[in-house]
């Protein structure tokens, strides 16, 4: 029913060995210009500025999570018995298009922009753009039902805890990447045995066999470690927030069309209006750092002090939020004439490794027991009891220019 291509393709990738594909739909949308997009836009936004190697991109990313998929639909026996032909295809196409309306910047634009990058991804692959006429050329409908597992919507739960659940593609993926990338060891875990001990019970819930409970407990241990030394690192959240000083001030402006310094494409997000879809297209990470190199040259000096900033990795130090030092470091900063409103950014950020029975529905983690039954997984792990009966970690901090005195 579905088109294969001439021959299998294969990309060679670091993580996987191998990306396999030999479904037309599936090499036509890597080849778009939509998916082609991705590899401006780094994976982990500012913490390439802390681990210099992780200027990995959200392509390499989109593309693991679908062979990751694959994988899953066709080598482990539930899952593949499980679903039809065309529910693996849409599924496959969900977990390559999962992350295609992520902007530049990866988090830290959408408090920019006030949209979320999901938004955009239903947008992208719903609203007759390229990639709408692949999926609706290759099949009527393919382009809803594929938004409508990432968007949870989909008849099927199955096909929404392959892309997204707790054990899911994107993580599988991103964790190990990530790792890789970074060079941080943390995030490393066994796949192959969770992968392998992975069943479907009743025909729609993923579980993992009593077996794979160790693989899990170290992939949850993974994700915790890999929150607090790479996704939540202050010096990366430090960027960030210099970033997003510098739209609040272009906004606070209100910069119109006539500033020669500004990038066309700055202006919608500066005007806070509904960003077209072929405005998003052309904002990627290299479209950003032109304009923020014409910002250095700005006359207001906030505006060309904060690109500066970025450009040159002059970045902001931190401190606890709660700290008693706060009040002399507010008046020192102002003494020297900084505008707090600029200058003094507070980012908080807390963390639970695995959260069962969410306010986001089902969204735990299934053990199937040797005897038949089906438990959450902290009934199942002493470890991961203690993990989420404890308190969340959080971290709380405030972000300013170091005073030099
Ligand atoms: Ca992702």
């Amino acid at each position: 029913m579905f088109e294969k291509t001439s021959e299998e393709k294969v990309l060679r990738d670091p993580i996987h060995g191998y990306i396999h594909v030999n479904l037309q739909v599936v090499w036509d949308i890597i080849n778009s210009s939509w998916f082609q997009r991705l590899r401006r836009i780094r994976q982990l936004g500012g913490a390439y500025i802390v681990y210099h190697c992780a200027e990995h991109s959200r392509f390499g990313h989109s593309l693991g999570v679908y062979e990751l998929v694959r994988r899953m639909v066709c080598e482990v026996p539930d899952i593949e018995k499980a679903l039809t032909e065309k529910e693996k295809v849409t599924v496959m196409l969900a977990g390559l298009l999962h992350d295609i309306g992520h902007g530049p910047y990866s988090h830290a634009f959408e408090g920019v922009t006030k949209s979320s990058h999901e938004t955009f991804t239903c947008r992208i692959i719903e609203e007759n753009t390229e990639i709408t006429r692949i999926l609706e050329n290759c099949c009527t409908g393919l382009s809803k039902d594929v938004a409508d597992v990432i968007s949870h919507e989909c008849m099927n739960p199955l096909l929404s805890q392959l892309i997204s659940s707790q054990l899911d593609a994107d993580r599988f993926d991103y964790l190990l990447r990530d790792a890789y990338f970074t060079g941080t060891k943390y995030g490393e875990y066994d796949l192959e045995r969770i992968l392998r001990t992975m069943r479907v019970y009743d025909g729609k819930q993923l579980v993992i066999k009593e077996s794979g409970v160790y693989a899990v407990e170290n992939y949850i241990m993974a994700r915790y470690h890999m929150y607090w030394q790479v996704y939540y690192h202050p010096v990366a959240r430090s960027y960030e927030a210099i970033l997003h000083m510098l739209f609040k001030r272009m906004k606070d402006l209100g910069l119109k069309d006539v500033d020669e310094h500004v990038i066309p494409l700055f202006y919608p997000i500066i005007a806070g209006k509904k960003i077209s879809l072929s405005d998003y297209f052309s904002l990627d990470e290299s479209t950003c750092e032109y304009g923020f190199a014409m910002l250095t040259k700005h006359p207001d000096p906030i505006i060309s002090d904060l690109a500066i900033r970025i450009r040159d990795r002059k970045l902001f130090t931190y401190q606890d939020s709660l700290s008693k030092e706060n009040k002399k470091i507010r008046n020192q900063l102002k003494e020297n004439g900084f505008d707090l409103r600029y200058y003094w950014a507070r980012d908080e950020v807390a963390q639970s490794p695995y959260v069962p029975y969410s306010a986001q529905g089902d969204n735990n983690i299934w053990v199937l027991m040797k005897d038949g039954r089906k438990l959450e997984m902290s009934n199942a792990s002493n470890i991961v009891y203690s993990l989420i009966h404890g308190p969340e970690k959080d971290d709380n901090k405030v972000f300013f220019p170091e005073v030099i005195e």
